[in-house]
């Protein structure tokens, strides 16, 4: 339930005014009650210079971006390396920031920062973790003076200052990645405003990409409405800012249904990421086995 999109139009653009979170729902139900926005922090992972083995078996963890190139991964890891030098990561409630788990959310950093660069993630300090999807408690107070009071259920969230939030254990399945996700903001945020167009590569000019992506958002909004089903979570349909972060997830885990869809927002992100997971796929199963 997203009880953001329940709330009433007027609070919704009070509430934007606030521009502090953007989150999506958790996947699943469970979540643990997060104790409003002080999570007890205990662990914390100081980062040291990783193997070649090491980056390895991350990799070995993430079939899904088995297309990559010998040359990208080379690329994926450096940025790795250099963000976990650069970002602090903490566990809540407890949860242990192993090297493996402050690896693993490095490398999905990466991906998204692959063709940009690490400079879109200067806005923030770090990564905090959590075990489970966690729960915010909301409290607003509308222009009439009612008190409004919620629960959101989150698998990540992102503020315009301050950590990236993510739950490990609902982070990830075939069809969403919330790391990628919460990046995929932090990339928006780097254009300086969090609004579904991050800063782009010189081949697309700022036109182009509001005309491809809004025309494609009020697509996706007409074909929902007349019950099509869409390549991607409904989730996008909150605004250009989830509809950027949702189609990242698209781009990276099932590129083609995203391609057949809407093959001008594709070429956008093959740009935008330097990285073609479609057509890397295909050249992928046609080079020889070891
Ligand atoms: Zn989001």
């Amino acid at each position: 339930m997203n009880h953001f999109d329940a709330l009433p139009r007027t609070l919704r653009g009070w509430f934007d005014a606030l521009k502090s979170f953007l989150r999506r729902p958790a996947p699943s139900a469970g979540a643990q009650t997060a104790g409003a926005d002080a999570p007890s922090l205990s662990q914390q992972s100081d980062a040291t210079a990783q193997t070649g083995a090491f980056w390895r078996d991350i990799e070995a963890q993430l079939p899904e971006f088995a297309w990559l190139t010998d040359a990208q991964r080379q690329r994926l890891r450096a940025l790795a390396e250099a963000f976990l030098r650069r970002k602090r990561f903490w566990g809540a409630h407890g949860f242990e920031v192993t090297p493996e788990v402050a690896g693993l959310i490095a490398y999905h950093a990466a991906l998204i920062a692959h063709r940009a660069g690490l400079f879109i993630y200067d806005g923030f300090a770090g990564v905090i973790v959590y075990p489970g999807a966690f729960v915010r408690q909301r409290r607003l107070e509308d222009e009439w003076g009612v008190v409004h009071e919620w629960e959101d259920e989150l698998s990540g969230e992102t503020w315009e200052q301050g950590p990236v939030v993510l739950a490990w254990h609902e982070a990830r399945d075939a069809t969403m990645n919330s790391f990628l996700h919460e990046f995929a903001h932090r990339f928006d945020a780097a254009s300086g405003t969090i609004d579904g167009c991050p800063p782009l590569p010189p081949e697309i000019s700022p036109r182009a990409w509001q005309r491809v992506w809004s025309r494609a958002l009020a697509r996706a909004e007409e074909e929902a409405k007349h019950g099509l089903a869409l390549p991607f979570d409904e989730y996008a349909l909150a605004g250009p800012e989830e509809f950027f972060a949702v189609l990242t997830e698209s781009f990276f885990l099932h590129g083609e249904a995203l391609q057949t869809w809407d093959d001008a927002v594709y070429s956008h992100l093959v740009a935008l990421y330097g990285l073609d997971p479609v057509q890397q796929r295909v050249q992928r199963s046609k080079e020889p086995r070891e």
